[in-house]
């Protein structure tokens, strides 16, 4: 054998017919995929694919709540806030048509 071809890497690696089959038994993510297929793409230690990271854990810090919170509200009209608000005006209107009425 040449010495030019002795010094070629791809020499060095073992036999495909041992490492495909090696590749191939490596863990699958098996999320369900657009098709309602399960993913077969090598998993990585969460047992998920590159693309199938899992769910978002969601926001951790206050600051990202509050964030999260802003984002999602539209209009304010049925917060929690808000609602203590009503609840107080209508007692104040309840209490001024009684003082109307006794008057
Ligand atoms: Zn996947």
């Amino acid at each position: 054998m040449p010495e030019k071809v002795k010094d070629n890497p791809m020499h060095r690696l073992p036999d495909w017919r041992i490492t495909l089959p090696l590749a191939q038994a490596c863990l699958r993510c098996g999320a369900r995929t657009r098709s309602g297929a399960a993913c077969k793409a090598s998993a990585m230690l969460d047992g998920r694919c590159r693309m199938h990271g899992g769910k978002s854990t969601g926001p951790k810090t206050a600051e990202g709540l509050e964030r999260i919170r802003r984002a999602r509200t539209r209009h304010g009209c049925y917060s929690e806030e808000y609602r203590r608000m009503m609840k107080a005006v209508r007692a104040l209107s309840a209490d001024a048509s009684r003082l109307i009425d006794e008057t």
